[in-house]
């Protein structure tokens, strides 16, 4: 039989042996595999890993509750992610209460191994309102689930759509964002009617026409421009341009 302290021990020294968190490893993360082995193995032994040491040596970098509350105020607690613009906030059973289903989200992670962590950062910078970003719960966990889908670029991008919204709705009704909608669909709707144009007029001006049509439609976006550049390139790559309309979709 085995005494029970020596039971302890041995359970111990497998945790420390198997879960790297003595300096100088403490600052590495730990490689996933291994951490879920030894947590499984430690459940198994019913050991805790030693209090303060279960999310690895670092402390996580959290924003402050003012923090928080700033940039959710920020986006008018409005979910940041420009298809979503869910509300985040509203009233609770208990009268003098609110709820709150919006999450402060880090552009780059709180802690090492975290999504899109960045190394560089100071921990003040890493809890700093730069490194914030207001999103709906359900976006707050797609966007860390699925890290290398969603860049700190697009998400700055996200924040600063969001907060120029907010700007622009401060102090109004909802009237101004529907007839901004209404003429952002009218400006996509005439983007679409020119390049549809553009498309069936290739038989007659062929690609030299085609690209200097493009170049003077100054509406089309940037992305537009490139994409249809890029097939009049294309079209040029065999030394003259094909005879049948490229756009041309199949009947
Ligand atoms: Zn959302």
């Amino acid at each position: 039989m085995i005494s029970k302290s020596r039971f302890s021990s041995v359970c111990e020294s497998v945790f420390q042996v198997v879960v790297p968190v003595q300096p100088p490893f403490c600052n590495l993360p730990t490689p996933p595999g291994v951490r879920r082995r030894a947590l499984g193995l430690a459940s198994q032994l019913r050991v805790s890993p030693p209090s303060g040491q279960s999310r690895g040596c670092m402390p996580r970098d959290d924003f402050s509750k003012a923090l928080r509350e700033a940039v959710a105020k920020r986006a008018g607690h409005l979910c940041s992610r420009p298809d979503c613009r869910a509300q985040t906030v509203g009233p609770h059973s208990d009268p003098t209460k609110a709820t709150t289903v919006g999450i402060a989200a880090h552009l780059t992670a709180a802690a090492p191994g975290g999504p899109r962590y960045d190394v560089s950062l100071t921990r003040a910078e890493r809890r700093g309102i730069e490194n914030a970003l207001w999103l709906c719960a359900t976006h707050a966990r797609e966007v860390d689930a699925d890290f290398a889908r969603f860049t700190v670029q697009e998400l700055r991008a996200w924040k600063a759509e969001a907060e120029r919204e907010a700007g622009l709705d401060l102090g109004h009704g909802s009237a101004p964002r529907a007839a901004r909608l209404s003429a952002d669909l009218a400006k996509a709707s005439q983007r679409d009617q020119r390049i549809s144009r553009l498309k069936r007029l290739y038989p007659v001006i062929g690609a030299q026409g085609l690209a200097l049509e493009i170049s003077t439609f100054n509406d089309l976006s940037q992305t537009e421009k490139a994409k249809l550049f890029d097939t009049v390139r294309a079209l040029w790559k065999g030394g003259r341009p094909p005879k049948q309309n490229p756009f041309r979709t199949p009947a």
